[in-house]
């Protein structure tokens, strides 16, 4: 099995190389029902808020969960808007989400990425001035993904998380423990670029599934296959783990 995906990545290498092939589906399948069991089913509707989720992707580069949320918090408290978060002093931006950690750098990138918001004329009749991507639903999924990556610093992982978790749509992002789980399980191939990860994570996923593969990987992440010491002995994907004798 193998091929190329839609965005051109070419998903499975010779097996005389001696490396990875693409999961089958009833492999892929067979995983995340063991996911299921041990995690359920993830209810999180979409929020519909595009541009939230995207400052709230900045804000979570180098920091923990807690410490982007903070920062998000004071962020959204000290300018209720993003316009004004836009217009703001750098400065205001950058104190404001202190707790983030890197805020000279993340304020920065936040303000670029909404000024960039506003220079984009694609939704009619919008106020001069006022920011949306409520048009992004609208239009074809490559076109609004391809929109997201021209902002700055948004790569796949930031342009995924704001396709699926704002708007319920067909993508699936890669963080650190994703592609980690991933590559131990053999879903994966093993130290591949991001782009190729995501276009493998895409191809791999069942459509509609997308939301739960993500997250149900990322706590398995969390919880027990840690970066270092992954759990292996208390793992419940042990018996399907083609990694768990590196560990043992
Ligand atoms: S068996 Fe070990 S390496 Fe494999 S998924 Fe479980 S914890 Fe991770």
């Amino acid at each position: 099995m193998g091929g190329v995906t839609a965005t051109g990545t070419k998903l499975t290498r010779p097996r005389s190389a001696g490396a990875w092939a693409a999961p089958a589906q009833a492999r892929v399948k067979r995983i995340r029902d063991r996911l299921r069991e041990v995690y359920g089913v993830p209810l999180m509707a979409p929020h519909e808020h595009p541009i939230a989720e995207l400052i709230l992707t900045v804000l979570s580069q180098s920091t923990n969960d807690r410490n982007r949320d903070v920062a998000f918090l004071r962020l959204r408290t000290a300018m209720p808007t993003w316009e004004q978060v836009r217009d703001a002093p750098l400065g205001q931006v950058e104190e404001a989400i202190r707790p983030g950690g890197i805020s000279k750098v993340k304020s920065a990138r936040i303000q670029a990425i909404l000024r960039a918001i506003s220079d984009d004329a694609r939704e009619p009749g919008r106020e001069p001035g006022r920011l949306s991507l409520d048009w992004l639903p609208r239009v074809e999924l490559a076109e609004a993904r391809e929109y997201l990556l021209t902002l700055p610093g948004v790569g796949r992982k930031t342009a995924a998380c704001v396709l699926l978790f704002a708007y319920g749509l067909r993508d699936v992002p890669v963080d650190t423990h994703v592609s980690r789980v991933g590559g131990r399980l053999g879903l994966l191939r093993g130290g591949a670029p991001f782009e190729e990860l995501h276009d493998a994570m895409l191809a791999l996923t069942p459509p509609r599934g997308e939301l739960e593969l993500h997250v149900n990987l990322l706590r398995h992440g969390r919880r027990t296959c840690h970066a270092r010491r992954p759990a292996c002995r208390e793992c419940a994907l042990a018996r399907m783990c083609p990694s768990r004798r590196l560990f043992d």
